[in-house]
């Protein structure tokens, strides 16, 4: 017997975790900019999103996810049998080049694109030609990947034409109705719909092209709970204007530090340099990871905050700036509630809090807005039973997330006093981040969860905190309570105090 040969095969970076070991952090304290992925997973992506995959997993999915399809053929304008559905786009990509191109050539456009076309091609053991007029095959990729450029699609293909949009919604352009002329398209959840993790792509091309797809794929190579997420993400409508308003902010600010981007039509930049390995060891301390390819350097839009961490660390490598804090990625997940935290101190009072729960996603965004951070908290928890859990481990997630940025609490101002009055109601809070937990709290009359909401914060950042809020209207009373803790906080946390507050020499 032989062992068959072992091939050129696609390449991951290496794990959070092996990055970490190497310069000394937490796993958590790694950023990928290397993913070309959103910072955080889609607003639908919940447990209830699961829950039915998960009552029926000991069961096939016989319908070949037909509902999904469906989704998919309304999203695109086009007929069921036009949509077939893969573990990512890449099944499709392997298979494309087996299917069209073994023993013989395949084509990119541009020439300098996806390493996926060229290992998939080495598998189906064709050869990669720049000859794209003849080829057998041509995966044009549009917008390109990694170089953010939109190709113009050629016109003298006589092979098979494959458009990989995996990127298309950020350049706003879909080239569907070119199946009509024999075009294959292919789409993937894992950019636009931050679901990379759960494998689900498409693809769309005439019915019996896709027939013919269909016929080559194993039975059900996605799983049913995969396929769920992707169903719940294409029943919100996709906006990608924020991250597309990101991406030409972080380009104007490279632009700054002397880098040129080439103009971007996806959530990624690409900088043609020299050597561009010597800024990704350079950033990786810092616990930024970018992507050096050949003729350039890759850096993912992830979201302000972030972005912010990775531009100040490449002005305290070009130009000398001081070395910036990190910011603190904090996930909390129970079987009740699902959140995820970006927490940086100090901030520019950019916040955004996104839970579900309107009220006390505006008392914590108050909150953080007057105490000067930057707070990103995304989430969804069971609010069929009431708010009591959400509520509650949403200001316990920010709390850990505060304890773990304080870190040893050393040279903060660490007290802080505020008075903060909301037309009828006044609240003042007093706060000592000393590390002791206490919370003595008048507020009258409470909303419902002010109280709670506060002594759950008290306790998980270990901070002594001092609140009387009093007032006719409750809504007016909390509001006040919580920009009050926010006001006294943004004294408490100011760093640079060169002794420790303490008489007794720690806290
Ligand atoms: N096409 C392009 C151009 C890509 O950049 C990627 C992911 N890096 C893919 C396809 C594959 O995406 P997935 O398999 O996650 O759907």
């Amino acid at each position: 017997m032989k062992t068959p040969e072992i091939l050129d095969a696609y390449q991951w970076p290496p794990s959070n975790e092996v990055l970490a070991e190497k310069v000394g952090l937490s796993p958590a304290q790694i950023l990928r900019f290397d993913g070309n992925v959103p910072a955080m997973p889609p607003v639908t992506a919940r447990p209830a999103t699961v829950a039915k995959a998960l009552a029926d997993v000991n069961e096939y999915d016989r319908s070949r996810y037909e509902s999904l399809r469906a989704a998919i053929a309304e999203y695109h304008g086009v007929e069921l049998g036009n949509v077939s559905i893969g573990a990512g786009s890449d099944e499709f990509i392997v298979l494309l080049a087996a299917m069209y191109a073994t023993g013989g050539t395949v084509a990119t456009v541009p020439s300098d694109s996806y390493s996926m076309y060229r290992y998939a091609a080495g598998m189906a053991g064709a050869t990669m030609t720049d000859d794209v007029a003849n080829a057998d095959l041509v995966f044009v990729c549009r917008p390109n990947n990694p170089t953010g450029e939109l190709p113009d699609i050629p016109t003298n293909v006589t092979g098979q034409l494959v458009i990989d949009e995996a990127y298309a919604q950020y350049a706003g352009v879909d080239e569907t109705a070119r199946i009509n002329e024999g075009a294959i398209i292919l789409r993937t959840f894992s950019k636009a719909f931050g679901l990379a993790g759960a494998r689900v792509g498409y693809a769309l091309a005439a019915e019996p092209t896709i027939a013919a797809i269909t016929s080559r794929q194993a039975p059900l190579s996605v799983s049913a709970l995969s396929a769920a997420l992707a169903q719940a993400a294409l029943s919100v409508s996709l906006d990608v204007s924020g991250q597309v308003a990101e991406r030409d902010r972080v380009a104007a600010a490279l632009s700054e530090l002397g880098l040129t981007p080439l103009p971007s039509y996806t959530n990624f930049l690409f900088i043609p340099m020299e050597n561009p390995q010597d800024i990704v060891d350079r950033l990786l301390p810092y616990g930024v990871m970018l992507r050096a390819y050949q003729a350039g350097l890759r850096i993912s839009i992830r979201d302000e905050v972030d972005d912010d961490y990775m531009l100040d660390a490449l002005r305290a490598e070009l130009s000398g700036a001081p070395a910036p804090t990190p910011p603190l990625l904090f996930r909390r997940a129970t079987a009740e509630t699902y959140l995820n935290c970006r927490l940086r101190i100090p901030g520019q009072g950019r916040v955004f809090i996104n839970t579900g729960e309107g009220f006390y996603d505006h008392m914590l965004q108050q909150l953080a807005f007057h105490g000067g951070m930057d707070l990103r908290m995304e989430g969804v928890g069971d609010l069929e039973t009431g708010d009591h859990h959400l509520v509650e481990d949403t200001f316990r997630t920010f709390g850990e997330a505060l304890d773990k940025v304080l870190g040893d609490r050393k040279g903060l101002a660490r007290y802080g006093e505020a008075r903060v009055p909301m037309d009828e109601a006044l609240a003042v809070a007093v706060v000592d981040l000393s590390g002791r937990a206490k919370a003595t709290l008048d507020i009258d009359p409470d909303p419902g969860m002010a109280a709670h909401a506060l002594e759950s914060l008290a306790q998980t950042a270990r901070i002594t905190l001092h609140v009387t809020a009093k007032g006719e209207n409750a809504h007016h009373v909390a509001e006040a309570a919580f920009k009050a803790v926010g006001r006294a906080m943004n004294q408490a946390l100011v760093r640079g105090t060169s002794v420790v507050q303490s008489t007794k020499g720690s806290l």
